[in-house]
């Protein structure tokens, strides 16, 4: 199994991407090299702290989707999607949050998460936190309980980690 450090020296940083000033984290090199790729799936699980209480995973949109699709092959529990604005196709929440300019909106399907659901949040990195928090609090509208936000790599300026209420497992920080 391959260390998280030798994970993260997979990653590769993208300057301007995908917008000059952005410091793209790019983990499509670990997802490309099937040791790395299992090996991370096999560290998310490890953070979870009950992994028999998890009921559903909560993934966030795009690269949320991978890492939650491989953590679920290892626990008991469904794979929930949060996506862009106009990609889910049942009755949706909906909840829009503010960025440094402008706003962003998350989605997911109502029906996806019942009161009483314990939940945990996955995505790859925390930069700002907006995403992160628009999902936990969609979660809690939805009636679950959030077991914790699991992340991949914390963006440790920027300062993301204010945002968030819930038990906050970061794999590593840059
Ligand atoms: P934020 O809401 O600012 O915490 O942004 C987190 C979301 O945007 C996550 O879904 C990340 O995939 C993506 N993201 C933000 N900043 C970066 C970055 N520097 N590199 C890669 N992904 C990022």
């Amino acid at each position: 199994m391959k260390s998280i450090e030798s994970i993260i020296e997979l990653m590769v940083d993208v300057p301007d991407f995908p917008k000059p000033g952005i410091l793209f984290k790019d983990i499509t090199p670990v997802l490309g090299n099937h040791e790395a790729f299992v090996s991370l799936a096999r560290q998310f699980y490890r953070s979870l702290e009950k992994p028999e209480e998890v009921s559903k995973i909560v993934a966030i949109e795009a690269r949320g989707f991978i890492l939650g699709a491989a953590l679920a092959q290892h626990i008991n529990a469904g794979l929930v999607l949060v996506r862009k604005p106009g990609k889910l196709p049942r009755e949706r929440l909906s909840h829009t949050y503010d960025l440094e300019y402008g706003t962003d909106t998350l989605e997911i399907h109502k029906e996806d998460i019942s009161p009483g659901d314990k939940v945990i949040i996955i995505d790859d990195v925390l930069a700002t936190g907006g995403t992160a928090k628009a999902t936990c609090d969609m979660c809690k509208k939805l009636g679950a309980e959030i077991l914790g936000l699991h992340v991949l790599l914390e963006i440790e300026a920027l300062k993301g980690r204010e945002k968030i209420d819930v038990p906050l497992h970061v794999l590593a920080k840059c």
